[in-house]
């Protein structure tokens, strides 16, 4: 009996594993086919000032279209692109992009992109970035960069302090995304050359109602207050966290509640649309 179920759960094991492997193979492959023909696409969210309703900015968010499994999640695909070395060549499908629409659309508020924190540990990583907006004539203050806090590796902190610092001359603007879950320290973040912290969407989701979450927004802004950086809350999703936010003294917001992200021509028409009398570009 035990040898039996024992045996089954074994065979059970391998085939679900070589099944696992197959599809892994398959989108490993899709993924360096779309990067080939320069399948993904950009789409943008607007950042919201909460005092004016303006938007301020943009972030770029990367989207893959597939032809049989549709929209695949750059929470999947990303991790992906790093195992196989593809990220950097991805980031520069993404900035190109970026860099042609500021060009056809003529944005004047700064786009921002997401950095990888091993694209950021590649030594020509500030060249390639200069090159390319060089390329289309675009000034390095159209660009801000996302960070997460596993870019700040702290063996690389000085290194990293470094990179920051030169690339804040440049002009590029410097965000900490998914700003409090990870581990850096305060006095590190201290040091560092960065421009605004952006509060991950786990802090916001249940505003105002969990309590500990209202303390650790209401903490964020204070230190992005005292260290004299901009705050913004990711993941707006009602008027109710809007509200808890602007009270607190948070001053930007991202989020369902204003827009997804959306495909540039749909941006665009939506920052224009008049019944959008209350968030439209100033
Ligand atoms: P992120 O930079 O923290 O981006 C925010 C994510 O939250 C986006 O998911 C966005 O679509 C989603 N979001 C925005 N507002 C709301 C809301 O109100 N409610 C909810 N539930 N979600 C909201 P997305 O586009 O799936 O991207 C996931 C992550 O993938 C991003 O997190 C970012 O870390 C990464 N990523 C996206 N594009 C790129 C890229 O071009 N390069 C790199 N390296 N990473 C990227
Ligand atoms: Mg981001
Ligand atoms: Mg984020
Ligand atoms: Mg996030």
């Amino acid at each position: 009996q035990a040898k039996n179920a024992g045996r089954n759960q074994y065979c059970f094991y391998q085939e679900s594993v070589g099944q696992q492997t197959q599809n892994e193979l398959k989108l490993e492959q899709a993924l360096r086919q779309a990067l080939q023909q320069q399948h993904l696409e950009v789409f943008y969210q607007p950042k919201v000032c909460l005092q004016t309703q303006h938007v301020t900015g943009l972030e770029a968010l990367v989207r893959w279209q597939h032809r049989e499994h549709g929209f695949i999640s750059p929470a999947s695909f990303i991790p992906l692109a790093e195992k196989l070395g593809l990220i950097s060549l991805l980031s520069d499908q993404v900035l190109a992009q970026v860099c042609r629409d500021i060009r056809d659309y003529q944005l004047t508020m700064p786009v921002a992109i997401n950095i990888s924190a091993l694209q950021l540990l590649e030594p020509t990583f500030s060249q390639r970035l200069q090159h390319q907006l060089q390329q289309y004539h675009i000034a390095p203050k159209c660009i801000e960069l996302e960070l997460t806090e596993s870019c700040l590796i702290p063996e690389q902190a000085d290194a990293t302090l470094a990179l920051l610092t030169h690339l804040r001359q440049q002009g590029f603007r410097i965000s900490i995304d998914d700003f409090g879950t990870g581990y850096s320290s305060l006095s590190y973040l201290r040091r560092l050359p960065i421009d605004c912290l952006k509060i991950d969407r786990s802090f916001v989701d249940e505003l105002p109602d969990n309590s500990e979450d209202a303390q650790i927004a209401q903490a964020i802004i204070a230190m992005a207050k005292a260290l004299g950086l901009d705050v913004i809350a990711e993941g707006v999703e009602h008027p109710q966290q809007q509200a808890f936010l602007f009270n607190a003294g948070c001053s930007m917001a991202q989020g369902y509640l204003y827009a997804p992200a959306l495909a540039m021509p749909e941006l665009h028409s939506w920052l224009h649309t008049t019944t959008n009398s209350e968030t439209r570009a100033h």
